[in-house]
C-alpha cells in the first residue's frame, strides 16, 4: 500500500525529502509529488502548502491521481489547551474547523450537510503513528485529542483565549488537518496527523514559530516517519 507523507511547509518536511533525492518527481496541481520508496515502503511525499483549501486540493490529488491508501500529516501547531507547551507533541484523534460558522442555519462549527462538526482520524493508523512517536521521540510529552484547524495563523493571546473558550477540548490549532480529515472521510481513506507544538498561539507565537520551524520541526518529522515506516 502506498502511504502519503504530507507537511504544509518545506521546513517541516526537508529532512524527509532529503532521504529521497533520486526519486521521481511528478507535478500536479502546481505541487511536486515525490513518488518512490522510503525505508522499503512505497510513498508519495508532498508539501500541501498552507491552509484548508490547499490541503483539500492536495488530499484529493493524492487519492485520485496517486492512488495512495493512507495519508499521514506531520508538522507543527500552536498549543491551545493549558499544558500543551512548545516542544510537546499532539496526535490528533479528530479535527474541527474553528472558523466554520453557518449559524443560525447550522450550529456553529457544524460542517453543513454532514451533520457533524468533527471528523475522526483512523484508529489503526493513529495507533501506528502513536507508537512511532513514542519510539522516535522518547521522553517527549505526547497529548492525544481534538485539534482545531482554520485559515488563520493564531498569533495573539486574545484570539487563542477566545478559541479556548469556544472549543475547550481543542488541544492545538493549525491550518490544514480538518481539511485532510474531511476529504479522507469523503474518499474512505485512513488519515492520521501528528503536530509538534511550535508556539502557544499567543502574542509571542510569531517569534516562537520562526525559531521552532527552523530548528526542530523537520528533525521531528523525519524521526517520526522513519519510525513509522521502518
Ligand atoms: N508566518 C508564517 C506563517 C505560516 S502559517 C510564515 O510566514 O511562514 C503556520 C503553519 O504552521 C501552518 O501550516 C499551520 O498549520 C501551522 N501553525 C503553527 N502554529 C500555528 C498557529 N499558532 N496558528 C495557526 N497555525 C499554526
Amino acid at each position: 500500500m502506498r502511504t502519503a507523507i504530507v507537511s504544509a511547509m518545506q521546513e517541516e518536511l526537508a529532512a524527509v525529502l532529503a532521504l529521497m533525492p533520486h526519486e521521481a518527481k511528478q507535478v500536479a496541481a502546481g505541487r511536486e509529488f515525490w513518488v518512490g520508496r522510503l525505508h522499503g515502503h512505497e510513498v508519495v511525499v508532498v508539501l500541501s502548502r498552507i491552509g484548508k483549501v490547499a490541503a483539500a486540493t492536495t488530499a484529493a490529488v493524492l487519492v485520485e491521481r496517486f492512488g495512495i491508501g493512507e495519508i499521514v500529516f506531520t508538522g507543527v501547531a500552536g498549543g491551545l489547551a493549558p499544558g500543551v507547551d512548545v516542544g510537546h507533541v499532539v496526535i490528533a484523534d479528530s479535527f474541527v474547523q474553528h472558523d466554520l460558522d453557518a449559524s443560525p442555519i447550522f450550529p456553529r462549527f457544524e460542517v453543513p450537510l454532514y451533520g457533524t462538526s468533527t471528523f475522526a482520524c483512523d484508529r489503526g493508523l493513529t495507533r501506528r503513528l502513536t507508537a512511532a512517536v513514542a519510539a522516535a521521540l522518547p521522553g517527549v510529552h505526547v497529548h492525544r485529542g481534538l485539534v482545531a484547524s482554520g485559515d488563520r495563523f493564531v498569533a495573539t493571546t486574545a484570539e487563542s483565549g477566545a478559541l479556548r473558550a469556544a472549543l475547550p477540548d481543542a488541544l492545538a490549532v493549525e491550518m490544514e488537518g480538518a481539511a485532510f480529515a474531511q476529504v479522507c472521510h469523503d474518499f474512505g481513506i485512513p488519515f492520521a496527523a501528528v503536530r509538534t507544538i511550535s508556539d502557544r498561539a499567543d502574542d509571542m507565537a510569531h517569534l516562537d514559530f520562526a525559531t521552532f520551524i527552523r530548528d526542530v520541526a523537520s528533525r521531528h518529522s523525519a524521526a517520526i516517519v522513519r519510525a513509522l515506516l521502518g
